[in-house]
């Protein structure tokens, strides 16, 4: 099937399950723990749900067919898959990871896999000289982002798949800001791709879920047995949900990506902004990468005030807009990030990499745009100071 449909289609008829019983056209809910079997040692297909669930099934097959990958995972959060995978590696190995990565990743590697002796380094993965220097024969894996969480920083891709090769390193791309409908991470030579599913995936914001697709055989019967053993698995009730939201990922991408694209070019020309982050302007870093490597730019915007313009104010001043973790939701989202998304990253990390405590992330959402903008506007202005 995935080898004629365009991705727009796969979106909706990916994965395929066939209902043999009564030929729904949307795969079931099946809330069960367990199934009835009919002899020991008959090995049957379908024997206890932490292992294998029909509807949990679907949804694997299905981000497997969108990724391009071998096999697809399912998590109960987006940091459950990060678990999983960082549960390849084994004491003494190191993780690179991009300088702005999601503030959960490097909390998790910083405080819980450090524990066990896995190694964690933090590299400018969109210089590849400054990524080259930073490797070393401990690196067994180079995870990035990109765009990067929050300043939206590109990394090339498929270099880094081929230096993390060339090292006997996995690389592995957190593609939740793209999705596979703007990026498609293992086509660009990447290993291993991690989703929140959280985010535009499901992009309703009413759900937590993390997916996972792998390339090879051999790394999906490892990621297989980590889920499987480790059971940080999704339940039925939120797999439907999530195949239900990937259904519509194509239509919302196109109105998120058109309604940024704008927001964007409003931004540039606004005086109340210092510093604009958007990988689909022209001026912005890494953009001739991002076009060659993505669709189009996305959804997410970060900018900063210029002095003389109180965030606190920003942040209490919105309406339509609301003030919340998360993104890629159908509503339009701010974040502070040095306060809420990256508080867990010491601040003078944050400060050396660009992570102001003047920041301001927008997940946009898929409202008129026109109100939007209104709404910053008069946000911008009321946080005018004097
Ligand atoms: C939200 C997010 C995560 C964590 O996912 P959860 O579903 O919240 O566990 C990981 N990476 C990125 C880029 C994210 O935005």
């Amino acid at each position: 099937m995935s080898n004629y449909l365009s991705i727009e289609s796969a979106l909706i008829h990916g994965g395929a399950f066939e209902d043999s019983l009564v030929h729904s056209v949307n795969v079931p809910i099946y809330q069960t723990s367990t199934y009835q079997q009919f002899e020991i040692e008959g090995n049957p297909k379908w024997e206890y749900s932490r292992t294998g669930n029909p509807t949990r099934a679907a949804l694997e097959a299905l981000i497997a067919e969108l990724e391009g990958g071998t096999a697809g995972f399912a998590f109960g959060s987006g940091m459950a898959a990060l678990t999983a995978v960082l549960s390849l590696f084994q004491s003494g190995d190191k993780v690179l990871i991009s300088s702005n990565v999601y503030g959960g990743t490097y909390r998790v590697l910083d405080k819980v896999f450090k524990q066990f002796g896995l190694a964690c380094a933090i590299a400018d993965t969109s210089d590849l000289a400054a990524l080259e220097a930073a490797i070393d024969p401990s690196v067994r894996a180079i995870l990035v982002e990109s765009p990067a969480n929050p300043l939206l920083t590109i990394t090339d891709l498929a270099s880094v798949a081929e230096i993390a090769r060339k090292h006997g390193a996995l690389s592995i791309v957190d593609n939740t800001f793209m999705t596979p409908y703007l990026q498609r991470p293992l086509e660009l030579g990447a290993d291993i791709v991690v989703h929140s599913a959280t985010k535009y995936l499901g992009g309703h914001s009413d759900l937590i879920a993390g997916l996972v697709a792998v390339k090879g055989a051999e790394l999906a019967q490892r990621i297989g047995f980590i889920q499987n053993a480790t059971g940080g698995v999704l339940g039925p009730f939120d797999a439907f949900l999530l195949i239900r939201g990937i259904k519509t990922l194509a239509v919302r991408m196109d109105r998120h990506v058109e309604n940024a694209e704008r927001i964007a070019q409003w931004l540039q020309t606004n005086g109340a902004v210092r510093r604009l982050y958007y990988p689909g302007l022209p001026n912005a870093q890494g953009h001739d990468i991002q076009r060659r490597q993505a669709k189009n730019g996305g959804a997410m915007i970060s900018f900063e005030l210029r002095e003389g313009y109180d965030v606190r104010k920003f942040f209490r001043s919105v309406q339509l807009v609301a003030l919340a973790e998360s993104l890629g939701g159908v509503e339009s989202l701010v974040c502070h990030p040095a306060s809420m998304t990256h508080a867990s990253i010491p601040k003078h990390i944050r400060d050396s990499v660009g992570i102001t405590d003047s920041l301001i992330r927008l997940s946009v959402g898929i409202e008129d745009s026109d109100d939007l903008i209104c709404d910053l506007e008069r946000a911008i202005a009321v946080s005018r100071e004097g």
